[in-house]
């Protein structure tokens, strides 16, 4: 499909594919499948339904849709598929994916290696802030898929050691979040050096005005593909945040344990030993608790799960890991003894409760060391979580400070500056952000015909 800087002309929203629910309906070869089976998918997700046809297709796709969502499968597997239906002679960088963090870059690259295991294809990784030496040795080597971040990407394009000669495929992922973080200048300078003639698929969680200028500049005739916001997760579920001092988080979880309302328990903690700390404590404390998480064995871990399930057990202990095959409906409370340090892990703890017609209430525990991630989990969110004032355990100094923080400040960034803004403004989350702007939690668009989803993905469908 032809790309470059052209003025889109139409944006086709492509429905979801009715009756469709498998991988193989999607036209994907047999190599691919047996990689997607390897990792357990059982069914697409919505984005990956909607995006894989029209990526095999060649067409352009702007593609609305958070992380979490699936969204690397929909563009790397048909991306794979195309790569590898037309061999070159010399390995060549046919497709460029861009990301804005080494983390996502490195979660993108591992994404190709694992769905394009069978394929012979190669992929490579280039991000800022480590030696450049060995990415240039690997890039001199030949590959044939580079996942980069902007910043290096530029530095290495200015040394000549990347060459697009042969490229036909772009992606652009997180594009919000390029914005945030300063990068789309670069963006801009690496398209100028790109071949026009290319395919381009475009992801952002939201559509900002400068965003979708972008689109619009990238894109031709693209065909958009949108996962609706999640009004479920940050808006049906009753979320407070608890500050309080990490030595007091254990009276704390004793003390709200005592409520009557909360009649199936949650309690998350970020790790295993924690889980076992946590649990033990209740124990002393006379509430009785169990625990599941990576360290127990398969019959531990279901023997806590059913007793939870029937209602034995009132309060579970987790990790996030051993939290995802947890299914249990009527989840009163989840509690997030320790935050976590992904923002996607609180919108997925927190997804566990309200579940159906149910309501549901997270309690979430703030010391002075997780205002980062209240940060974090707020930006992605997209609206603030509401304080509660009067518990007998309250940190005012975390409070405080995190109050602080909301202020406006966003202060001009020195031109070239590619921190990562901790403003709240500047990273377009809170501090009054008008309601209709609100969560852009993805999920689904429609139910099911058939197919058993991955329980993963189970809510969706
Ligand atoms: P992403 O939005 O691409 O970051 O994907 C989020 C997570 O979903 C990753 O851990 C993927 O491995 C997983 N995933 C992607 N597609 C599927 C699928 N069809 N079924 C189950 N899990 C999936």
């Amino acid at each position: 499909m032809v790309g470059g800087m052209c003025v889109r002309t139409d944006i086709i929203l492509s429905p979801l594919p009715k009756g469709c629910m498998k991988f193989s309906d999607l036209k994907l070869q047999e190599n691919l499948l047996r990689a997607v089976a390897a990792e357990g998918y059982t069914v697409p997700t919505p984005i990956q339904l909607q995006a894989i046809p029209h990526v095999l297709e060649g067409r352009d796709v702007l593609g609305v849709a958070q992380t979490g969502t699936g969204k690397t499968a929909a563009f790397a597997l048909p991306i794979l598929q195309k790569l590898g239906a037309t061999p070159v002679a010399t390995r060549a960088i046919r497709c460029l994916v861009l990301a804005p963090t080494r983390e996502l870059a490195t979660q993108i690259a591992e994404s190709f290696s694992v769905y394009g295991a069978h394929t012979g294809l190669t992929n490579a990784v280039v991000f800022g802030g480590v030696g450049q030496e060995p990415q240039v040795q690997r890039l001199r080597r030949g590959v044939d898929i580079l996942v980069a971040t902007p910043g290096r990407l530029m530095d290495l394009m200015d040394q000549r050691c990347v060459n697009f000669s042969h490229l036909n495929t772009l992606v652009l992922d997180e594009a919000d979040r390029m914005l945030d973080m300063g990068f789309i200048r670069d963006v801009r300078r690496i398209l100028k050096a790109l071949p026009t003639k290319r395919q381009t698929l475009f992801f952002s969680a939201t559509m900002p005005a400068e965003v979708d200028l972008l689109a619009r500049q990238m894109l031709t005739h693209p065909v958009r593909v949108e996962v609706a916001p999640e009004a479920t997760t940050a808006e049906k579920v009753d979320q407070r945040i608890y500050f309080v001092h990490k030595g007091d988080k254990r009276g704390l979880l004793v003390h709200l344990l005592k409520e009557a309302a909360i009649t199936r328990a949650l309690v998350f903690t970020r790790t295993k030993s924690g889980a076992n700390r946590v649990t033990r404590q209740l124990a002393e404390a006379g509430v009785p608790a169990d625990v599941i998480h990576g360290n127990k064995s398969q019959n531990a871990r279901e023997r806590a799960l059913d007793g939870f399930k029937k209602g034995e057990t009132r309060v579970l202990v987790a990790t996030d890991i051993a939290a995802r095959g947890i299914d249990v409906e009527q989840i009163s409370h989840v509690i997030n003894f320790d935050l976590p340090n992904i923002p996607e892990s609180y919108v997925h703890r927190i997804g566990r409760t309200a579940r159906a017609s149910f309501s549901g209430v997270a309690m979430s525990f703030c010391d002075a060391e997780e205002r980062a991630f209240l940060r974090d989990i707020e930006r992605t969110i997209r609206m603030k979580v509401p304080v509660v004032e009067d518990h007998p355990f309250v940190n005012r100094s975390a409070r405080a400070e995190t109050e602080a923080e909301s202020e406006p400040r966003r202060r001009p960034q020195p031109p070239g500056r590619r921190a990562r803004s901790s403003s709240p403004q500047a990273r377009g989350g809170r501090g009054g952000h008008p309601p209709q702007a609100r969560p852009a939690i993805a999920a689904p668009a429609a139910k099911p015909a058939a197919a058993a989803p991955s329980r993963r993905f189970s809510k969706w469908y």
